[in-house]
C-alpha cells in the first residue's frame, strides 16, 4: 500500500492537472466552457477530499480547527463579489473598458498565435499583477489588513483556496485583467486564466502528500505555498506568484528549501473566530477591535528585517544538518 501512496506522490499533481485542463479544453471545444469547467473542478474536490484522507501531508491539519464556515462565507463572498464587478460594470463604466479591449483588432495581442500559446503569455503577463498585490500584501499594513483573513488559518487543506477577505479578491482580478484588457487580450485568455487560477489554486492548499520535483521551480505547487503559509516572515514572505514562479525568481523571493516546511502554520496576529467579525476587521479602529474582542492585542506591522531573516535561515538548515550526522 504504502508504495502504491508514493507512486501516487509523484504522479498526482500532473495526473490531476492533466485531467482538468483535458476536460475543461473540450469544453470549450465543444462550446460548453462552464458546464465543463464545473465539472472538472468538482471532480478535483471530490478527488482532494478523499485523497487528504488518505494519503495526508499533516496528520495534524486532519483535525477540526473550527473555521470551515468562515473559510466557506469568504469562498462565497469573494466569488459573488468578483460577479457582482461583471454585472455593475456597465455602472461604474468598466464595460465600456472591457468590451472595446476584448474584441479583435484592439491593442498589440498576438491573436494569430496559437490558443495555448496565448493562454502561456497571458498566464505569465497578468502573474506579474497578481505577483506584486500578494507581495504588497504581506509588506504593507493597508493590504496585509486584508490578506491576514487568508493567513488566519492554522492548517492547509482544500477548502482554505478560496479563503480571502473580498477586498482581496477584487484587487487582484481588477490588476490581473489592468495587465491584459489594454493589451487586447482575447476574452477567451482571460477565461483560460480563471480557469487555471482555480485549479492551481485548489491543488496548492491541499493536505495531499505530493512529490513535485523539478516542477517547483515552475508552478506554484502545494510544496512551495506550504512555505508561504509559515509564521517565519523568512519563509513566509517568499513564493508571491499565484500559478507560475517566474517573478519569484525574477524578483527573488522564491524559496524552497531541502528541510520539511513547518506544520505549525498561521501568523502571529490577531484574527477573530467569526466570519461577520473576519470581514468587518480590516476597516476597524484599535479602539474598536479593543471593544469588540478583549483579548485583542495591538501589534504594530513589522517589516521583515533581511539579515535577520537570513541569520534564521542558516540556523535551521544547520539544526537540519546536524540532526542529520
Ligand atoms: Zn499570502
Ligand atoms: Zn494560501
Amino acid at each position: 500500500m504504502d508504495r502504491i501512496r508514493y507512486i501516487l506522490s509523484w504522479i498526482l499533481w500532473p495526473a490531476l492537472m492533466t485531467i482538468c485542463m483535458v476536460g475543461t479544453a473540450y469544453g470549450f471545444a465543444a462550446g460548453y466552457p462552464i458546464i465543463t469547467f464545473n465539472i472538472c473542478y468538482m471532480f478535483l474536490i471530490v478527488s482532494l477530499f478523499f485523497l487528504e484522507k488518505w494519503m495526508p501531508h499533516e496528520r495534524e491539519w486532519l483535525k477540526p480547527d473550527g473555521q470551515n464556515f468562515a473559510s466557506i462565507m469568504h469562498t462565497l463572498s469573494s466569488k459573488g463579489s468578483v460577479q457582482l464587478l461583471f454585472m455593475f460594470s456597465g455602472v461604474i463604466g468598466l464595460a465600456e473598458f472591457i468590451t472595446p479591449a476584448s474584441e479583435p483588432g484592439f491593442g498589440i495581442w498576438p491573436r494569430e498565435w496559437p490558443m495555448w500559446l496565448q493562454v502561456m503569455m497571458g498566464v505569465t503577463l497578468a502573474e506579474f499583477g497578481l505577483y506584486w498585490v500578494h507581495r504588497l500584501g504581506h509588506t504593507t499594513a493597508f493590504m496585509w489588513r486584508f490578506h491576514a483573513v487568508h493567513h488566519s488559518v492554522t492548517k492547509l487543506w482544500f477548502l482554505n483556496t478560496g479563503r480571502f477577505h473580498f477586498i482581496d479578491s477584487l484587487a487582484s482580478i481588477i490588476i490581473g485583467l489592468m495587465i491584459l484588457l489594454p493589451l487586447g487580450a482575447p476574452m477567451e485568455v482571460v477565461q483560460w486564466l480563471t480557469v487555471i487560477t482555480a485549479f492551481i489554486g485548489m491543488l496548492t492548499h491541499c493536505n495531499v502528500e505530493m512529490r513535485f520535483g523539478p516542477l517547483n521551480y515552475i508552478f506554484n505547487t502545494p510544496s512551495l505555498h506550504r512555505w508561504h503559509h509559515s509564521r517565519e516572515l523568512f519563509e513566509g514572505n517568499r513564493n508571491y506568484c499565484e500559478n507560475v514562479m517566474i517573478w519569484d525568481h525574477v524578483f527573488g523571493t522564491f524559496y524552497h528549501a531541502e528541510y520539511r516546511p513547518p506544520a505549525d502554520i498561521g501568523m502571529s496576529d490577531y484574527m477573530p473566530e467569526k466570519f461577520w467579525y473576519q470581514l468587518i476587521w480590516p476597516f476597524l479602529s484599535v479602539k474598536k477591535k479593543q471593544e469588540l474582542a478583549p483579548d485583542y492585542e495591538y501589534k504594530p506591522f513589522g517589516y521583515e528585517d533581511r539579515a535577520e531573516s537570513e541569520a534564521k535561515r542558516l540556523a535551521k538548515l544547520e539544526a537540519m544538518r546536524g540532526a542529520a550526522e
